[in-house]
């Protein structure tokens, strides 16, 4: 074992533990291409052993006892801590998955904001009483946690994909097993270390390291789990909803997109030109909002490309913890070999390359695997590369006639994930969203998300939501209370 690495263990039932059978894997820089930490790798045995934990802090202990606003409070605890760590956190976050230090610092920055929200609303789970058309009865509802959640997540934005599930989850009432990508778990770990500081009780939060085939399927299966909270590949995506349906257990699914950037000849360009930017080279295009495809009306198509690559010619690579980097490394080994595979099949489909198309051999990109910005021009949207989620740094160029074929380009997409829309004319801005068959739309803008508004995609690209009230809501259910006030029981035979 190499004794540089950082050692970390998994936190169960308010313990730190090895792997039951003691295997553990490397978890690798990608800008340094080398291993820096080294976490347990479950298996069966610990998803089952996080599961009897998180089971047992539903069902007993100090967990169900707190009231609602007292489960609020340790929100609120937590969350100060993430703010004193922020820093340390977002340095991790890079180190392991290689996106941009600005980046991580605005996001792990904002990430309390996801637990004070939800701990506001803790305490505001309200049910009713209904004035219900029956004699001497009275009705009313109450909404109750669903019990043990598992939260499995992406490489891509690992500390924020697993608080959208566990913020909610959690003001909610009930307890988790998460289990972070095998690419990038140790921000996870660490933010154990904070629920364990914050004074969690033991079993409320348990994580769990390694890969999906040993700890996130047995996870899944396991009959005690009553939610599924998942953001990653559609094909992850499909495995869990059929390993859900066996036991009908709740699921959010968060997965891929392939959004459309709608770019109006009324539009401001410059501002376009940003959106479009943002939209695809932000974080190496490894988000599942990317801005994968720009529409752009006919009358600037010409201009607007030209000004496109003009200003992604200046995007700066590098180092990802200097601030001044723009662009940074692709996460993953496959993930890059993905990207590559798809700049070499968008060629061969006949759309014209205009910038990059090929691995980066830049200097300041070291010993990281980079992808140069690229943009093809001239697709078709009937093309793979138009239709095909890459998760990198490659923009499909379209054009349109008019509004309705823009709508048809759009919304000719097997995801539905987000949508972008840029336009002066107010009628558009009002008009169009209504006919985006998306979950989000942006105007005018690209690439938001805030803890208040619903996050989540139409067709494939996932149930459900995260964010926002809607989030609480996928957390728990819903109890119809009956009570006779009559003094004797009516006919036995005769429904009431
Ligand atoms: P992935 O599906 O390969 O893995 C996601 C997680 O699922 C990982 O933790 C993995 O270990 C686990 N997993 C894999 N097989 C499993 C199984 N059989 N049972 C249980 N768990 C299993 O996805 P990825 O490559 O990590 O992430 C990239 C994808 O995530 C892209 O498609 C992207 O669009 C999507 N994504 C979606 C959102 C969103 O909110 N919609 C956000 C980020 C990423």
């Amino acid at each position: 074992m190499n004794s540089d690495l950082q050692q970390y263990r998994m936190y169960i039932g308010g313990e730190w533990v090895e792997a039951a059978d003691g295997a553990t894997f490397e978890t690798i820089d990608p800008y340094a291409q080398k291993p820096w930490a080294v976490l347990p790798r479950a298996g069966k045995l610990d998803a089952a052993r996080a599961v009897d934990a998180a089971s047992r802090a539903f069902n007993g202990g100090a967990w169900p006892k707190l009231k609602a606003s007292a489960r609020g409070l340790l929100l609120h605890r937590l969350a100060d801590l993430i703010a004193r760590d922020a820093e340390r956190l977002a340095r991790i976050e890079v180190r392991d998955n290689g996106k941009l230090i600005n980046e991580m610092r605005a996001q792990v920055a904002y990430l309390p904001e996801y637990f004070r929200y939800f701990a506001g609303l803790a305490d505001k789970i309200e049910g009713a009483v209904l004035p219900i058309d029956k004699a001497d009865t009275f009705n009313y509802t109450c909404h109750e946690p669903l019990g043990v959640c598992v939260a499995i997540t992406a490489w891509n934005s690992p500390l924020l994909l697993a608080v959208n599930k566990l913020a909610p989850g959690l003001a909610a009432g009930n307890t988790f097993v998460l289990k972070p990508s095998e690419f990038t778990s140790a921000s996870a770990l660490e933010l154990a270390k904070l629920f364990e500081e914050a004074g969690f009780p033991p079993g409320v939060l348990n994580v769990v390291t390694g890969y999906g085939g040993e700890v996130g399927a047995p996870l899944v299966e396991d009959r005690r789990v009553a939610k599924i909270g998942f953001t990653g590949s559609e094909t992850g995506g499909q495995k869990i909803y059929e390993a859900a349906a066996r036991d009908f257990k709740h699921v959010t699914l968060e997965l891929g997109g392939k959004s459309a950037n709608i770019v109006f000849a009324d539009a401001n360009l410059d501002n376009a030109v940003k959106g479009a930017i943002s939209g695809i080279f932000a974080a190496t295009g490894q988000t599942c909002v990317a801005g994968s495809r720009v529409l752009v009306h006919e009358s600037i198509y010409d201009e607007f490309v030209e000004r496109l690559v003009a200003f992604a010619r200046t995007a700066r690579m590098g180092d990802p913890q200097e601030t001044t980097t723009q662009v940074g490394p692709v996460t993953t080994p496959p993930q890059y070999e993905k990207i590559l595979k798809y700049i070499e099949i968008a060629k061969s489909e006949g759309a014209r390359c205009v910038l990059g198309g090929s691995p980066a051999q830049r200097p300041e990109c070291g010993a990281g695997q980079f992808v140069e910005p690229t943009i093809f021009a001239d697709v078709r949207n009937g093309m793979r590369i138009a239709q095909e989620e890459v998760f990198g740094p490659v923009l499909s160029c379209i054009r349109f006639r008019d509004d309705d074929e823009a709508v048809e380009i759009a919304n000719d997409s097997l995801y539905g994930l987000a949508a972008g829309v840029w336009t002066s004319d107010l009628r558009r801005a009002l008009e169009l969203p209504k006919r985006l068959k998306v979950g989000i739309v942006w105007v005018n803008m690209y690439r938001a998300v805030s803890y208040m508004s619903p996050f989540g995609g139409y067709k494939r690209s996932g149930l459900g939501r995260e964010n926002g009230i809607d989030a609480i809501r996928e957390y728990l259910q819903t109890k119809s209370v009956w009570i006779s006030t009559a003094q004797e029981t009516p006919d036995p035979f005769v429904i009431r």
